[in-house]
């Protein structure tokens, strides 16, 4: 396997995963929170998202871009649009 730098800390760790093991458990409860926020709350972008549950734009990004918020990300782009957001860009 290769070592792997991890995505929310920095160090380094072997593993198929983007993040250490103990940065891992953040990511689950982070998206646990993610997951019941959009299925309470309309969402319009990212920014919104960030700041009401408290996950920073960059694992924000990162979790949802992942294969679950697919349709998540469109619908954003979509509503943002709609209301005059400034299109959300997402590098993945
Ligand atoms: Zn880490």
């Amino acid at each position: 396997m290769d070592c792997k730098r991890c995505k929310r800390c920095g160090c380094f760790f072997v593993s198929t995963n983007d993040v250490c093991p103990k940065c891992e458990l953040k990511d689950n409860s982070e998206i646990i929170k993610l997951r019941n926020y959009l299925d309470n709350n309309e969402v319009y972008s990212l920014d919104e998202i960030s700041s009401n549950i408290g996950i920073t734009q960059a694992n924000l990004a990162r979790h949802i871009s992942s294969d679950e918020f697919k349709n998540v990300y469109k619908n954003l782009n979509k509503n943002s649009l709609a209301k005059g957001f400034n299109n959300i860009s997402i590098s993945l």
